[in-house]
């Protein structure tokens, strides 16, 4: 079933969404050459006690830190370390908070320093891509018209679309129904109602759409060792279009 929050409900979404941005926004100008994913993940964890949130991933599922921070061909679910980021390399960072009862989602794909040209096109299609699924979160579209438009416009582009990994709705649980797929033909699944809260999240590789997982049992990378990224946003479905919670 898909929960239809109320008014009240969506200025609580409305503040978690906000805060995930804030600490977001932080965290993407600490990302540098010789920066660690583990000094990023202490960070996100200061923030949070800042904001009287608490984090949405660790402990979630055994998941052991505040952010999934991912680097080049990890897809998503990255473990933090001590290993410092390098000139060259992009960093998909993915964070949550709980807030008044309601989950916020949020990630972006940052360059680290001066990135090639591919990588660039890599991260502003991946973008564009959420912003392309984001424009067909409409009132009485269906939900797999967001997943369509997201595929089509990937794949136009030359990339290609995880298919292990999806798009959630999202309330007072971090992952609820429906799921949200990033690829599919257009015009199946639930017509989408105000009050559907949605977390739409594209992860895209640059070969091929296959992933595995690691030994540690969580970090996803690519089959073919080349780059991926991902953006997500959290949103609510209004009469008047969608409105992005995890944007300032
Ligand atoms: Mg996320
Ligand atoms: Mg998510």
């Amino acid at each position: 079933m898909i929960t239809i929050k109320s008014a009240r409900d969506l200025v609580k979404m409305r503040e978690a969404g906000r805060i995930v941005a804030e600490i977001l926004g932080r965290l993407r100008e600490e990302i540098r050459p010789g920066q660690t994913t583990r000094d990023l993940d202490a960070l996100a964890e200061k923030e949070c006690r800042k904001h009287k949130v608490v984090p949405a991933f660790k402990g979630y599922g055994g998941f052991p830190y505040t952010i999934c921070s991912s680097p080049n061909q990890q897809v998503v679910h990255g473990f933090a370390n001590d290993e410092p980021l390098q000139e060259g390399d992009i960093l998909s960072v993915d964070f949550g908070v709980i807030h008044r009862g309601f989950y916020g989602d949020s990630a972006f794909t940052a360059p680290v320093g001066e990135i090639s040209l591919d990588a660039e096109r890599l991260l502003t299609v991946t973008a564009a891509s959420l912003g392309r699924g984001i424009a067909q979160a409409q009132v009485g579209h269906r939900l797999s018209d967001i997943s369509h438009a997201v595929q089509t416009y990937v794949e136009d582009e030359g990339f290609s679309v995880v298919r292990d990994f999806v798009g959630h709705g999202i309330g007072r649980k971090l992952h609820e129904s429906p799921q949200i797929p990033n690829f599919g033909l257009p015009g199946q699944g639930p017509r989408l109602k105000p009050g559907m809260t949605l977390a739409i999240e594209p992860m895209i590789n640059a070969g091929s759409p296959d992933v595995k997982v690691l030994a540690d049992g969580w970090t996803a990378v690519t089959a073919d060792g080349r780059l991926s990224a991902h953006f997500e946003h959290t949103i609510a479905i209004t009469e008047h279009g969608p409105e992005v919670l995890t944007q300032l």
